[in-house]
């Protein structure tokens, strides 16, 4: 993640982006040094070290990898240098607003070393981004990276052409235009992050004791699919606001492991031990909302935002993601 600072803010951003953000950019040096340490880990696309997989190989994120455009390029170049296999960059189009401008960039990643592009499109982002800019990147997109271009989720892309959309589009105008399909039932999305506090009216919700049994889906622990942040933070798979350790010196988080002692909420989440997570909060004073919750996450981040207003938990990083959820 090249840093948290997003042209958009969606409501469904599992890291809570937006144009708020302090920049805080990566640092170059940070890159080298944290992408050497990562070279040899990242494994290829099952069908080849130039091609693309949604969990493997390499992608650059945010935030929004774009507003920072050169040092796209420079993330690039050293995964390229390192030999990095299926890299890729995520985007919401903002960028493209014309042929020429969008051809030329894509075209440099492509000459720089990358492999191939994820392009975002679901109703969320088309309340930020012109439709006819993701029309536009898909376009040039193929022309660039040949099949190397994932559309995420492809049914939406191909739904807003259907109804003809070619500007933003407000929620409540979406949901008036696909009157028979409820929103709940079309989106494939994480109740997560700021989705856990934005979309309370499109889900049911349900009593904490629901969740307690529930494992995490995709596990917290895993081995494909997690995130490197501009801070330093280990973000596991889709955990917004959760830091294993500092990724900057990964070859020493590997060797000496984490110690839960003095990261408890870790502890609680890696023996996926949500009972004891909520009885931990009960002690520093947490009551159960009243109103439910929409899933485990909802659950877990409204424990983890009561807690980090009792005490600085260092496994509870970047702070800002819980100031920026709403
Ligand atoms: S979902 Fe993507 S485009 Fe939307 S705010 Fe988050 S990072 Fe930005
Ligand atoms: S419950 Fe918490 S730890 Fe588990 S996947 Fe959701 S946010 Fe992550």
């Amino acid at each position: 993640m090249l840093s948290y600072k997003c042209s958009a803010a969606c409501r469904h951003c599992m890291y809570a982006c937006s144009p708020k953000w302090q920049g805080d950019w990566i640092s170059e040096n940070d890159l080298e040094g944290g992408l050497s340490q990562l070279a040899g880990r990242i494994e290829p696309s099952p069908w080849g070290v130039q091609t693309i997989s949604l969990n493997h190989g390499l992608h650059f994120t945010g935030g929004e990898p774009f507003l920072n455009f050169e040092l796209l390029v420079r993330a690039v170049e050293i995964a390229d240098e390192l030999e990095i296999p299926s890299t890729f960059v995520e985007t919401n189009c903002f960028w493209c607003r014309n042929d020429e401008v969008t051809r030329e960039k894509l075209t440099l990643l492509k000459e720089k070393g990358l492999d191939g592009i994820l392009i975002s499109v679901n109703p969320f982002h088309a309340e930020y981004v012109p439709f006819e800019r993701t029309e536009r990147c898909v376009r040039l997109s193929v022309e660039v990276f040949g099949q190397n271009v994932m559309v995420y989720q492809v049914a939406y892309y191909h739904r807003f052409r259907q109804l003809g959309i070619k500007k933003r589009v407000p929620l409540q105008d979406y949901i008036e235009l696909t009157v028979n399909e409820p929103l709940a039932k079309q989106v494939e999305l994480f109740l997560m992050g700021r989705a856990a506090r934005q979309l309370r009216e499109f889900y049911p919700t349900y009593p904490a004791r629901t969740f307690l049994e529930e494992p995490c889906r995709p596990p917290f622990l895993r081995n494909w699919h997690n995130h490197f942040d501009n801070y330093g933070n280990l973000v596991p798979g889709y955990c917004g606001g959760i830091s294993l350790g500092n990724w900057h010196d990964l070859d020493r988080l590997m060797r000496e492991g984490i110690d839960l002692e003095e990261r408890p909420i870790l502890g609680f989440l890696i023996a996926r031990d949500m009972r004891g997570l909520l009885h931990f909060a009960k002690d520093f004073g947490y009551q159960e909302s009243p109103t439910g919750y929409l899933s485990k996450c909802d659950l877990c981040l409204d424990l983890r935002e009561h807690l980090l207003t009792r005490v600085d938990f260092q496994e509870l990083n970047p702070k800002e993601f819980y100031a920026r959820l709403g």
